[in-house]
């Protein structure tokens, strides 16, 4: 039967990694794949996950199986993390463990699928790559519409608008609470509130895709506007990846919550996203959340990981503030926010960054800010101009 199957292509970062490592210039810069990068350009595990991996190794007891939802412990901490301390919505909120922010959107795909078959999720124009297919993959229609103009750097806010305007009661909004990836552009306040007002409305229902929280601003200010949304209306998914701001990765840390229109159908959800974790993963991975409930748990690891996550974030935006610092018009990078920013570029071009100059980003012209240190913004700014971006 296999003959029958049409190959796919390959993912063109997992290329772009295997050619940045065969590259043998010695001032290569590599703004490829999605990862943290250290002032040394490596992508470290942070002391306090090396901390509290240590704590397990000495006192975990057992590995037997927890069960669907994961481990619940770390389910709860996690939470005054992203909806702040006691939000008014806290009763009608229940949440599982997932295999990364990934699981917790086909999750929440499959459980929308369950749901209201006939909802349409819209999203945003780019997005990450495997937005549109994760949903396409649970067989919910996926209505797309241009969020980002990449020439002006901006929201295409009248796009926003429309698309949310012409949605039917029901339909699904995917929003990225924090850090867009690709684009690095995350909506203003007045924006998220136009939204919100958009959103009850017109009866939607918000997904909000929060995989880089601590990466933008800090911990607080990058849930605001999914604590502003959630605030407002009935019914809402969140899918959170702890891969990121724990530095995680392959570990695959995430969680599906979903909010209710009344406290009582919080049973139904929750027996719902058991039943499909069951069928997907049966339960998800153990490691990685264990180690955020342990730093989490332990006061004296939680200061130690806030802290680190500062340290990341600052560094991200020292990057960005370097390069608007050696090329006006790439001021707009200073406001961006999260690890991406994504310039209007052919793939020759960026092909050409690569050959000529050894800058590598996706053929997309998306590049990671983390990648590069405050030194190279020159060098990057140089090539851009020797290829005609600036
Ligand atoms: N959402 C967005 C916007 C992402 O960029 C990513 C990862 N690149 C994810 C979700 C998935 O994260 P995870 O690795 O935890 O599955």
């Amino acid at each position: 039967m296999f003959e029958e199957l049409k190959s796919r292509p390959a993912d063109s970062l997992l290329a772009l990694i295997k050619a940045f490592q065969a590259d043998e210039r010695s001032g290569k810069i590599d703004l490829g794949v999605g990862v943290y990068r250290d002032g040394m350009g490596r992508t470290p595990v942070m002391r306090a996950v090396k901390a509290a991996e240590q704590f397990l190794l000495e006192t975990q007891d057992s590995k037997k199986y927890l069960g669907p939802e994961g481990d619940l412990q770390y389910v709860r901490l996690l939470q005054p993390i992203i909806f702040g301390k006691a939000p008014s919505f806290a009763p009608r909120l229940v949440g599982i463990q997932t295999p990364g922010g990934s699981g917790a959107l086909r999750l929440g795909a499959e459980l929308i699928q369950a749901a209201n078959p006939s909802a349409k999720v819209l999203l945003g124009k780019p997005s990450w790559p495997n937005h549109a297919p994760i949903f396409g993959a649970a067989r919910l229609a996926v209505k797309e519409y241009a969020f980002v103009d990449l020439v002006s750097q901006q929201v295409k806010f009248d796009s926003v608008i429309e698309a949310l305007s012409a949605a039917s009661a029901g339909d699904v909004v995917l929003l990225h609470g924090c850090c867009h990836n690709p684009t690095g552009i995350d909506f203003t306040e007045e924006q998220w509130l136009e939204i919100t007002k958009l959103v009850v409305a017109h009866k939607l229902v918000p997904f909000i895709d929060l995989a880089y929280q601590g990466l933008g601003d800090g911990l607080e200010q990058d849930a605001a506007p999914t604590r502003m949304i959630l605030e407002a209306v009935d019914e809402a998914l969140i899918a959170y990846s702890c891969d990121k701001n724990f530095g995680l990765y392959r570990e695959r840390v995430g969680a599906l919550y979903v909010m209710t229109r009344t406290s009582d159908e919080i049973g139904k959800a929750e027996s719902n996203m058991a039943a499909l974790a069951r069928v997907n993963w049966s339960m998800p991975p153990d490691h990685g959340a264990a180690i955020v409930r342990t730093v989490l748990e332990n006061t004296e690891l939680s200061a130690m990981w806030r802290a680190e996550l500062a340290e990341m974030c600052e560094r991200v935006n020292g990057n960005r503030a370097a390069l608007a610092a050696a090329a006006p018009d790439l001021a707009f990078i200073s406001r961006q926010r999260g690890l991406f920013s994504n310039l209007s570029m052919s793939k020759d071009i960026a092909v050409a960054l690569r050959a000529r100059h050894g800058i590598y980003m996706a053929d997309s012209g998306r590049m990671n800010l983390a990648g590069m240190q405050p030194a190279d913004a020159g060098a990057i700014v140089a090539a851009l101009r020797a290829e005609g971006c600036l």
